[in-house]
């Protein structure tokens, strides 16, 4: 089916349920009137020269013109280009070129981001951009106005591309995933049907649109189930986040690891009525156990699941379910979703390993992307001629059919010829009451190829724990190999906007 088709279907079966709630406006939807809100729009860019297949752009902080453009350029089987709204002007021009966007949505400005004047900076030397447009400018009143009755909508095939989507470039530079109809929503659906969504429920959705955490496990899981997407703030805020839980009663909160962190330390925590909540999604990176525990205590949230993906696979292939006990939901990714294979391989031959090996984890079926825009030989290095998409991931398919994921095969620190996966260390020191959060990478050793080093944000600033304390915690519970040899304490780490930290600038930072 098309996403159009499935917004048809909301708008139909529940009108007049709520769709879209932005805490920080007020204003609020329910599914007749976004509906119709989504036909105006999507008549509107028609009128305005888009086509189907069209890139249109949009680079904007969470707002709920962001949610009436995916579905109004899905509508029109336009396909809508999402730009991180971190990006300064030699990464947005970057993607306007290499998707020839034609047509551009961004916000006017958030905190230090002045879109305006970026995109002013860059318009001159994107050829294929006609048109700018940002929310609440008079030229949305004026572009909307272009809206006329029963518009000639071309016809629309589910396989047609919809959406490019950028990697979150935690590793290096983003791709762009082109994905269909298909692809994203029926992942939507099936993560949707994995939380159990009914018409009931209020989700509240910290995490950025413009990733796919956002918008299809949040927008589109709610639309085919007819739950209501809650807006809290233009960008993450862990208060602003608790506090849209406690005021629209939320049944279910997002966030990747660092995000619940940033809520479970708020000084105020325990001030929050967070009884609402039932369920909700940790995806993106791995969780710390003592993190979960807190999680499912604390914000009653029984029921969240932990979900594996990546851009490339619209995004979900593994899940915990609703029944599953916290063994499963903190030392794996679940399950693989309906309608989809895993297989984990030796990444150097390609071949199966048995149950309980590390190897590659690759995902086949409907959610795999048609491949990255314009880029055939990057697709073809990931996805092999049987349809496989190598995920670049370390995991193990237990006996159980549970998996679990050791981490990037890029993040695998090798000391002294032996194999070190940070995420194992990560979870243990998570058990030293001195530690908030901590990142382990390797970094280099003269002797040894790397060592492993500890980035810790202390739970007490005041008080950081040393390095002769982590030895002393790791002491006979960790392999020697294992253990820190070096320690840097941290306010914070550096973080893509769709909330993983980047490895990659830490081991820049202090290896040397
Ligand atoms: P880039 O590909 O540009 O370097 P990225 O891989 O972080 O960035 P995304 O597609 O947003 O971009 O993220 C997918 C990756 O996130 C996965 O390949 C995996 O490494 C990690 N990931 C996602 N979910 C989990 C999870 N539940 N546990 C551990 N890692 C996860
Ligand atoms: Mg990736």
């Amino acid at each position: 089916d098309t996403i159009g088709a499935d917004l048809d279907r909301a708008v139909a079966t529940w009108p007049d349920r709520e769709a879209l709630v932005d805490v920080p406006s007020g204003r609020r939807w329910t599914y007749a009137e976004f509906g119709a809100e989504v036909d105006r729009l999507a008549s509107a860019l028609l009128a305005s020269g888009v086509r189907k297949g069209d890139r249109v752009g949009i680079w904007a902080v969470n707002c709920p013109e962001w949610v009436l453009v995916q579905y109004a350029t899905a509508r029109l089987g336009a396909v809508m280009v999402n730009i991180n709204p971190a990006y300064r002007t030699h990464e947005a021009e970057y993607v306007l070129q290499q998707a020839g966007v034609s047509f551009l949505f961004a916000s006017p400005g958030h905190k230090s981001s002045d879109y305006r004047a970026m995109v002013g900076e860059v318009r001159g030397r994107c050829p294929d951009l006609r048109e700018v447009v940002h929310f609440g400018d008079p030229g949305w009143q004026a572009l909307l106005d272009r809206a006329t009755p029963d518009p000639p909508y071309e016809e629309l095939s589910c396989d047609d591309p919809i959406n490019i989507q950028y990697t979150s470039g935690t590793t290096g530079f983003p791709k762009g995933a082109t994905l269909s109809h298909h692809n994203i929503l029926n992942n939507g659906y099936f993560v949707g049907e994995l939380v159990g969504y009914t018409e009931q429920d209020r989700i509240c959705l910290p995490v950025p649109f413009y990733h796919c955490f956002g918008m299809v496990m949040g927008n589109l899981a709610a639309t085919s189930h007819g739950a209501c997407v809650v807006i809290p703030a233009p960008s993450f805020d862990p208060r602003a986040t608790l506090e849209a839980v406690q005021a629209e009663r939320c049944t279910s909160l997002y966030g990747v690891p660092t995000m619940f962190i940033a809520e479970l330390h708020l000084p105020d925590f325990a001030a929050y009525d967070l009884s609402s909540l039932r369920t909700g999604i940790m995806a993106g990176s791995p969780c710390p156990a003592e993190v979960m525990k807190r999680v499912v205590a604390e914000m009653h949230m029984a029921e969240v699941a932990i979900c594996y993906g990546m851009t490339e696979t619209s995004p979900v292939s593994l899940g915990t379910r609703r029944d599953d006990d916290l063994e499963h939901r903190t030392g794996t990714v679940g399950r693989v979703l309906p309608h989809l294979e895993v297989k984990v391989v030796d990444p150097a031959t390609g071949v199966t390993l048995p149950r309980g090996a590390t190897g590659e984890l690759c995902t086949r079926g409907y959610s795999v992307m048609l491949g990255y825009w314009n880029e055939p030989e990057k697709t073809a290095e990931v996805i092999d001629p049987a349809r496989w998409m190598h995920t670049g991931d370390l995991a193990v398919m237990r006996e159980d059919g549970y998996v679990e994921i050791a981490g990037r095969i890029k993040d695998m620190i090798i000391r002294g010829g032996e194999n070190i996966y940070p995420r194992e260390i990560e979870e243990f020191l998570h058990t030293h009451p001195g530690i908030a959060d901590v990142q382990v990478v390797g970094v280099p050793h003269e002797r040894y190829g790397e060592e492993v080093l500890a980035c810790v944000v202390p739970a007490d600033p005041a008080a950081p724990p040393t390095l002769a304390e982590l030895r002393a915690h790791c002491e006979g519970r960790l392999a020697h190999y294992k253990v820190p040899t070096r320690l840097r304490i941290v306010d914070s780490f550096p973080m893509t906007v769709s909330g993983k930290v980047r490895k990659i600038e830490l081991r820049e930072r202090y290896g040397a």
